[in-house]
């Protein structure tokens, strides 16, 4: 049995989108960084490693189907666009302070 679908961290690509995604168990509620969101209009599923606005989005995505979906690209392209994401150096040193998890606490 092969699975050609290459698995990429949801939570690195929304990263890379500007999102600032939070870390609950299940479905997260976190900002949308696709439409400029104010409020926690989409969710992020790090066990099922997918991404779902519930305003911009008809359905969840996972990284390259949430790449594809952005980009306008197809799949092969995605999966290229994930591996430059997901392998480049770009981890922040620090995390930004504050932000939208306190809102939840
Ligand atoms: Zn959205």
């Amino acid at each position: 049995m092969r699975d050609e679908s290459p698995i990429f961290p949801i939570a690195d690509i929304v990263e890379n989108y500007g999102g600032d995604p939070t870390y609950r168990g299940g479905w997260s509620p976190m900002a949308c960084p696709f439409h400029g969101d104010r409020n926690a209009s989409a969710s992020i599923h790090h066990g099922a490693q997918r991404f779902c606005c519930h305003v911009c989005m008809e359905r969840s995505e996972d990284a390259i189907g949430l790449v594809m979906w952005q980009e306008g690209c197809d799949y092969k392209a995605a999966v290229e666009i994930c591996e430059s994401i997901t392998t480049a150096d770009n981890a922040p040193a620090t995390k930004k302070a504050g932000g939208m998890s306190s809102m939840f606490d």
